[in-house]
């Protein structure tokens, strides 16, 4: 199965089979959050998708150098290089050292990530952390005749360029079309052309976060931190680079001008690009007012909410949309998401209580048939671009033969110890491994619902019924319920 995974690669605009420089390694490069304010939604769907790249990749046995970079300068209010530095300007309102912004945003966003059941990437560099490093690829950028310093700031030479390269190749836009449509700045006169990045700025005598160059105290530009942390984690020229698509245009085209200026060499094999969540069909954004808190979700304390939603139901919600569709974000398909995914919780907890037994059946090839298919379909659909919303649906053809067999509708000698082998640990790493999707009552609370459970069974048997409506009530008030079956009694999570 390795060799089967396909990935849509947004520089080719196609479907490729995903070959890696130097299996069984695999270099991935993922844009982090800039740390000024708290993570949304929106951002954390994207962070979610890549967590699940990064989670199939290791699954097929690749080793992953997954690198999450955290953004702690250089990212300007306007994204044209124009403006105030984002953390700077966060910091003075506050009256904080932007350090302290930095940490602050950055804490929140790590367990924002955990919340969520985000694997940590294996290497989180800062930009600030990394200056020295952005410093030389400028001068090698100067060098190789890419760049021009003007008045302390140093900035790529599009328009040059673009006549030995293609400016364009990852965003398909064209020069032409990008001169007559992208107008000078008020404050850019040091640029040649307003199509021209910053690769090094100037520090005003205000702007705080600042050191020393060989151009004057000055900082680094947004683009060129990505370039210097992918490749000095990963190499010049690595497997996957990933980023919402917001990012796309001029963020990741100018990476790609910037490393093909700096080594001659493109920088990414497969570039992958998540689509983005939305409100109401509008992006949603911080600077649109529309955004959600993941606590605001949670605690369901937003106008826009009627309910909390559990991290896990979240995650589901996320994961049932393939990346590159927008997602709209609403109570309706929260509140659909909240049952899917405690279905299948339910299953997790289900096949912990299968044992397999020589019971008494006899091989049934169709049941058999239809379990190793829905198995193979977890890879397939994973296989195919990293497709969540078809492994999920197969995941719940899985459900239905654990519950048949939970019940004794399905025996197990009609499937075999082999297949039902196959069909436990097929469920259990793709819910749990691949996709992320734990159960969220911990598991040393399991034995205290048991405990309670036998008490439950006791007041029954004692036709104590106010002791057995008062466990049920207090199960259900933490969305479990309480199920009386043929075979005895069990618990499960409200769906
Ligand atoms: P930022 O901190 O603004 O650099 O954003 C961090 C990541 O979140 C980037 O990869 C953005 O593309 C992504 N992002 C921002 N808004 C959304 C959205 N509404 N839906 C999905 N991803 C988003
Ligand atoms: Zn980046």
């Amino acid at each position: 199965m390795i060799n089967d995974l396909k990935i849509h690669n947004s520089l080719t605009r196609k479907k490729e089979l995903f070959k890696p420089i130097n299996p069984p390694f695999v270099g991935l490069y993922v844009c982090g959050p800039t740390v000024y304010s708290d993570v949304h939604m929106g951002n954390v769907r994207t962070f979610m998708s890549f967590d699940v790249v990064n989670r199939y990749l290791k699954h097929l046995g690749y080793k992953v150098r997954y690198v999450r970079n955290i953004t702690d300068v250089g990212h300007l209010v306007n994204d044209a290089d124009d403006g105030e530095d984002k953390i700077g300007k966060k910091a003075k309102l506050e009256n904080l050292e932007p350090m302290e912004i930095v940490q602050r945003y950055a804490n929140g966003f790590h367990q924002v990530m955990d919340m969520f059941n985000t694997l940590p990437p294996d290497i989180e560099p800062s930009a600030t952390g990394h200056i020295v490093e952005q410093i030389e690829i400028t001068k090698k950028l100067l060098e190789n005749g890419w760049a021009y310093e003007k008045n302390g700031s140093v900035y790529f030479n599009v328009e040059k360029y673009n006549k030995s390269h293609e400016y364009g190749i990852l965003s398909g836009r064209k020069i032409e079309d990008l001169q007559s449509n992208t107008r000078a700045l008020d404050g850019q006169d040091d640029k040649e052309s307003p199509l021209d990045f910053a690769l090094w700025k100037k520090a005003s005598d205000e702007h705080i976060m600042r050191w020393p160059s060989p151009w004057g105290a000055g900082f680094p530009g947004w683009h060129l931190e990505c370039t210097v942390m992918s490749t000095k984690y990963l190499g010049e020229t690595f497997d996957i680079h990933g980023g919402g698509l917001d990012l796309k245009f001029p963020h990741h085209e100018c990476e790609i001008a910037q490393s093909v200026g700096a080594t001659g060499k493109s920088p990414v094999n497969y570039w992958i690009h998540t689509n983005m969540l939305t409100v109401n069909g509008q992006k949603m954004s911080k600077s649109l007012g529309n955004s959600f808190l993941p606590t605001e979700l949670v605690t369901g304390n937003h106008a826009m909410l009627d309910q909390g939603y559990s991290p896990m139901s979240v995650r589901f919600f996320m994961l049932q949309t393939h990346y590159s569709s927008t997602l709209d974000f609403s109570n309706e398909a929260l509140k659909a998401a909240q049952k899917g995914y405690r279905k299948l919780a339910n299953g997790l907890k289900t096949v912990k209580k299968l044992n397999f037994a020589q019971d008494e059946g006899s091989k049934n090839e169709q049941v058999i048939n239809e379990i190793k298919q829905a198995c193979d379909n977890c890879y397939r659909s994973m296989n195919d671009d990293f497709n969540t919303a078809k492994t999920i649906a197969q995941l719940f053809e899985l459900l239905k033969k654990i519950n048949s067999l939970h019940a004794g509708q399905l025996k197990y000698s009609e499937i075999g110890k082999e297949v039902f082998t196959k069909l436990v640990n097929t469920y259990q790493s793709f819910m749990v491994d691949v996709l992320g999707l734990k159960e969220e009552t911990p598991a040393e609370v399991h034995p205290i619902i048991e405990a309670l459970l036998d008490v439950y069974k006791k007041a029954k048997a004692e036709k104590n019924y106010a002791q057995v409506d008062e466990i049920r009530a207090v199960l259900k008030s933490n969305k479990l319920l309480i199920k009386d079956m043929k075979t005895g009694v069990d618990w499960a999570y409200e769906e």
